[in-house]
């Protein structure tokens, strides 16, 4: 027995050498014998035809007529069933015209086919994900594309379109899998949008008052990169545990990082925390009251050098109703500023009128509205431009992380 297996060994290259060309020659004459049952004029004819079919359809397509398209792809379908590419394209024309049965039927098929070859198969496999995909069955779409991966896991596309669509449902524990596994695949560093998915999963374990586990994700999430969010959640986190000293040392740190977070780090904390405890959400609030008013004493002049600073002070205390320490405020600004931004001009006015200040306010608002430009609305998206006042951490149109810009609403 070893004498077979020591000989099977040093021969192991001839052997699979020798079983390679039997199939080759096995598929040589496979062919033949269909290619005999077809003459050559038939042959030509088909190939002629087939021609002629694929032309009119590409000029439908470009000149925008799917329909017609496809249906000369029918057409070729008919001339010969065993042209794989068609079944391919077709399927592609369908799922773009939006008739997602068809090109599902269509991948099916060629899935279940006999005479097929496994790279075909898979590419059909991966079709038929992409069916599932475009058509909203978001469950077969995920058990697809992950049946893709069983076969060959070197799929790059298909792990992103798996990060897009549990990132779509929320579903962090299957994002923050699928991304890691594309961080082995991917040329770009997908520490920070890692980070983000961290930052997600540690905010839903503070929602259900699991303090643990939000530290724990939060601190890995800080292993991959320390991105803002983490950084606001973790001061949300020391303020719902109850370390007021420490949260306004990592306010203070934050704000001198990312001035221009200033409202928005003040929005964040004011979603509170939606445990189920109550005394807990009474005793964050408690709490938020006290790092607002210990912003409101911040005197350091770097700080007061940043215009989101002063307009988040602003804000926040016209909130408290003590709008003439907010007026204050906006005179100092105006005094060691030349050129104010709209936004703070238009606060100014707010301010005046609040405070029945009507003559001052109605000189500031006509030359203010002589060179007003419009602002609609809170944040937009750097890298495709959209535009929402809800925080998104994730660009729910281009689905890129932390692209989020910031500019005053007049
Ligand atoms: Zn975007």
């Amino acid at each position: 027995m070893d004498y077979y297996i020591a000989w099977f060994q040093s021969h192991l290259l001839a052997v699979v050498a020798v079983a390679f060309t039997l199939v080759l020659i096995y598929h040589y004459l496979l062919e033949r014998e269909s290619g005999i049952k077809l003459s050559k004029k038939y042959r030509n004819s088909i190939f002629e035809a087939q021609s002629k079919v694929f032309l009119n359809a590409t000029q439908y397509l470009i000149s925008g007529k799917r329909d017609l398209a496809i249906k000369e792809f029918l057409n070729a379908v008919d001339i010969n069933r065993e042209t794989i590419e068609t079944y391919f394209a077709l399927g592609g024309l369908f799922r773009s015209n939006g008739e997602i049965e068809k090109s599902i039927s269509i991948h099916r098929s060629l899935i279940a086919r006999e005479n097929i070859t496994e790279v075909n198969r898979l590419r059909a496999l991966k079709e038929l994900a992409v069916d599932f995909d475009k058509g909203g069955f978001v469950e077969k779409a995920i058990e697809t594309y992950k049946d893709v991966l069983k076969i060959n896991r070197d799929q790059y596309q298909v792990i992103q379109s798996l990060c897009r669509i549990y990132e779509n449902i929320e579903d962090w524990d299957g994002a923050y899998n699928y991304r890691i596994m594309l961080s082995k695949f991917a040329h770009e560093n997908q520490a920070e949008t890692i980070s983000h998915i961290l930052v997600q999963k540690a905010k839903e374990n503070l929602n259900r008052g699991n303090i643990r586990k939000c530290a724990d994700d939060l601190e890995d999430a800080f292993r991959f990169a320390p991105s803002v969010s983490a950084k606001i959640l973790q001061l949300r986190l020391h303020l719902f545990s109850g370390e007021l000293e420490e949260s306004k040392y990592l306010l203070l740190e934050l704000l001198k990082e990312h001035p221009m977070y200033a409202s928005f780090i003040f929005e964040s904390l004011s979603e509170g925390v939606k445990t189920p405890n109550e005394t807990e959400r009474v005793e964050y609030q408690d709490r938020l009251k006290l790092i607002r008013e210990f912003f409101l004493k911040i005197d350091d002049s770097e700080l007061l050098n940043s215009h989101s600073v002063i307009l988040t002070k602003v804000r926040l205390l016209k909130q408290n109703k003590q709008s003439e320490e907010a007026l204050l405020l906006i005179n100092r600004w105006l005094r060691e500023n030349e050129n104010p931004t709209e936004v703070m001009k238009a606060e100014y006015i707010k301010i005046l009128i609040e405070l029945n200040k009507t003559e001052e306010a109605l000189k500031q608002t006509s030359k203010l509205l002589q060179n007003l430009h419009q602002s609609l609305t809170k944040h937009f998206c750097s890298v495709c431009g959209y535009n929402s006042d809800d925080i998104f951490w994730r660009c729910p149109q281009c689905h890129e992380w932390e692209t989020i810009q910031f500019r005053w609403k007049v």
